[in-house]
């Protein structure tokens, strides 16, 4: 899976975050704040690429993370701090984060979080 260089949802240029770890290793997120930050992507160390995101609705704050090292996908509702202490998070099935057609996923998204 490739790492994008620009927004693949409305090719917007990224806003880039840089965090480092206490192991020496660094985070980047890249994300795209145009549409209210409905896309961002983490980069572990400049080239491995961890997480998709996406924000669904701003209220409530939904957000669909893509875990790709692991193949999860998961739907995240609350507030951000809520989001980010995992204690709302529900696993879906795996679906392939195909943003060329993103009207196409969301579908897909939405039909499983008609169960949650
Ligand atoms: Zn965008």
């Amino acid at each position: 899976m490739a790492i994008y260089n620009s927004c693949p949802i409305c090719n917007n240029s990224f806003v880039k975050e840089k965090i480092y770890t206490d192991k020496g290793h660094f985070y980047e997120w890249l994300t795209c704040e145009k549409e209210h930050l409905k896309f961002s992507q983490v980069i572990v160390d400049s080239n491995k690429l961890d997480t998709f995101s996406i924000t669904l609705s701003l209220n409530p704050l939904i957000r669909v993370a893509w875990l790709l090292s692991t193949k999860e996908v998961f739907i995240a509702k609350g507030d951000l701090n809520y989001i980010m202490n995992h204690n709302s998070n529900v696993n879906i099935p795996y679906i392939e984060p195909d943003f060329s057609n993103y009207e196409k996923l969301l579908n897909k998204i939405k039909t499983y979080s008609l169960f949650l």
